[in-house]
């Protein structure tokens, strides 16, 4: 947006359709040779535990440094990738580095899992298991270290399709989780029928938990009925102290979100473990600054 000089109103860049289609179509065409150039890359955002306050493990996010386009966000791209196919080829680069990662930690002394995103996409070829077993023995990752996250929408409108896959997932020892819990059509009772092990509160009833009294009762009730079935329950979009209480209070088991640490490039995450008081998976390990 900008103002001239005669003080026109503010007007935002909206760009036309065909701007649209063209950018779409530089990203499905450049993808594959951004990949082979490194513009693509995986940050790692940590993930805490609410009650002992240590560092646990991180959750995988992609991003593309387009050297043109600037930086290109996940909610941009994934969705392209998805469309074509090519969604293939983003998760399987970023299970590899994901896992390379974990193994470079374990190396360290520090056990952290690490939680990759998947799409309906993948659940739909048959041999994905088999590719996440090859990534794990390859990386000598033990494979409950790795924690695949699907949406909600994805795994209930192509149940019967990802269900013999999840199945499989799961026999591996991977961790399944359902992401942006609370959006979609599905219910808590229905998750009692996939082999999931965790619920992950979407970020925006998370988010809301500081002005919204709805979004406390909302999330309190996936909380406490997550328990019930026996799931892990995660919030994601932690971005204030308070909030963070509310959910220790409630007997929320993990969170995530600004007020620990936005997602870092692997060197920058490794930095911040360092200037941790305690190193993760040791008791007494602080969960990122005590605010
Ligand atoms: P998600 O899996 O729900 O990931 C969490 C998103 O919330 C991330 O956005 C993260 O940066 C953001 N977030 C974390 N903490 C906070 C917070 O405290 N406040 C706020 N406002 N936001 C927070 P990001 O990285 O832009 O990713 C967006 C979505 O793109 C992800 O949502 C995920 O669905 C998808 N995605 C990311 N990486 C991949 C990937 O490798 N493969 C696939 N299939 N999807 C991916
Ligand atoms: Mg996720
Ligand atoms: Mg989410
Ligand atoms: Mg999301």
């Amino acid at each position: 947006a900008a103002t001239r000089d005669g003080g026109d109103p503010v007007r935002c860049y909206e760009p036309s359709m065909g701007e649209r289609a063209a950018r779409r179509l530089r990203l499905i065409r450049g993808f594959s040779a951004a990949v082979a150039r490194h513009d693509v890359r995986v940050d790692f955002q940590p993930v805490v535990s609410l009650g002992e306050r240590t560092v646990i493990g991180v959750e995988a996010l992609a991003r593309w440094d387009h050297p043109e386009l600037g930086l290109l966000l996940p909610d941009e791209f994934v969705p392209v990738l998805e469309a074509t196919g090519q969604i293939a080829e983003l998760t399987s680069f970023v299970l590899d580095e994901s896992l390379a990662a974990a193994r470079r930690w374990l190396d360290r002394g520090m056990r952290l899992s690490v939680a990759v995103n998947v799409s309906v996409g993948n659940l739909a070829a048959a041999d994905f298991p088999d590719e996440v077993a090859t990534l794990l023995a390859a990386h000598r990752v033990p494979a409950e270290l790795l924690t695949l996250e699907l949406t909600e929408s994805g795994v209930s409108s192509e149940r019967e399709v990802a269900l013999p896959v999840l199945r499989r997932l799961h026999a591996l020892g991977c961790h399944l989780a359902v992401d942006d819990f609370g959006t979609g059509q599905s219910s808590l009772a229905h998750l009692r029928r996939l082999p999931v092990d965790q619920v992950k509160i979407d970020k925006s009833f998370v988010l809301g938990m500081g002005t919204e009294y709805g979004d406390v009762a909302v999330v309190r009730a996936i909380v406490e009925m997550g328990h019930t079935l026996g799931l892990t329950v995660v919030a994601e979009g932690v971005e204030q102290a308070a909030v963070r209480v509310a959910l220790a209070e409630m007997g929320c088991d993990v969170a995530q979100g600004y007020l620990v640490s936005r997602p870092l490039p692997a060197r920058c995450f490794e930095r911040w473990l360092d200037s941790l008081d305690v190193h993760p998976g040791e008791p007494g390990a602080a969960a990122g600054p005590r605010t």
